[in-house]
């Protein structure tokens, strides 16, 4: 078997859901961006189901995952692809950080760092988020952040000794 053509260095996703059929939106959105010319999806994580963090109280529980792509897309052609994906999946774009049928976040695009008003990368807050940590950590343990010089194997460690 071969893995077929190097496209980029590893991008990593983060995706979560809170409302509907959590796991098939999830699958489903992982589909999507399989289907997608010029994404491969290399890895993609288990499914964690977590509390909700921030946002209005009386949401449901989330279903989180993590994805390994790679990619000739550039970085913001990419976000279109993740928002065109969130917008077939009905999200409905309400307050922030409120429920989602899929939130699919751009986490690391290899080493490049971005920011603008509609994309930063890395992203801002994934780094001391354990529900977006944990599941990265399965597929990308080694992937570092160029912002804080981490690996996220790093970073969860960090973000457990913090908060125990
Ligand atoms: P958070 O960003 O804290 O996880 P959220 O996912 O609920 O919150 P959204 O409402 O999905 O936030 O996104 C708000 C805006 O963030 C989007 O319109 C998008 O342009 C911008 N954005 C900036 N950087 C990124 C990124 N790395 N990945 C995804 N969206 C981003
Ligand atoms: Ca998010
Ligand atoms: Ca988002």
């Amino acid at each position: 078997m071969t893995a077929g053509p190097i496209l980029s260095p590893p991008v990593l996703i983060g995706l979560g859901s809170n409302l509907g059929d959590r796991r098939a939106a999830l699958e489903g959105a992982i589909a999507a961006l399989a289907g997608t010319p010029g994404i491969l999806v290399r890895k993609v994580s288990t499914f964690h189901e977590t509390d909700p963090v921030g946002g209005p109280p009386g949401q449901g529980r989330y279903l989180n995952a993590a994805a390994v792509l790679e990619t000739s897309l550039d970085p913001f052609a990419l976000l279109k692809v993740l928002q065109g994906i969130e917008a077939r999946f009905g999200r409905v774009r309400t307050v922030r950080w409120g429920e989602r049928t899929v939130d699919l976040d751009l986490l690391l695009f290899g080493d490049r760092i971005i920011d603008t008003p509609e994309l930063v990368v890395p992203h801002p807050r994934y780094s001391v988020r354990r529900f977006v940590l944990e599941p990265l950590a399965e597929v990308a343990p080694e992937a570092v952040d160029p912002v804080r010089n981490r690996t996220i194997r790093q970073l969860l460690v960090e973000l457990n000794r913090e908060s125990s």
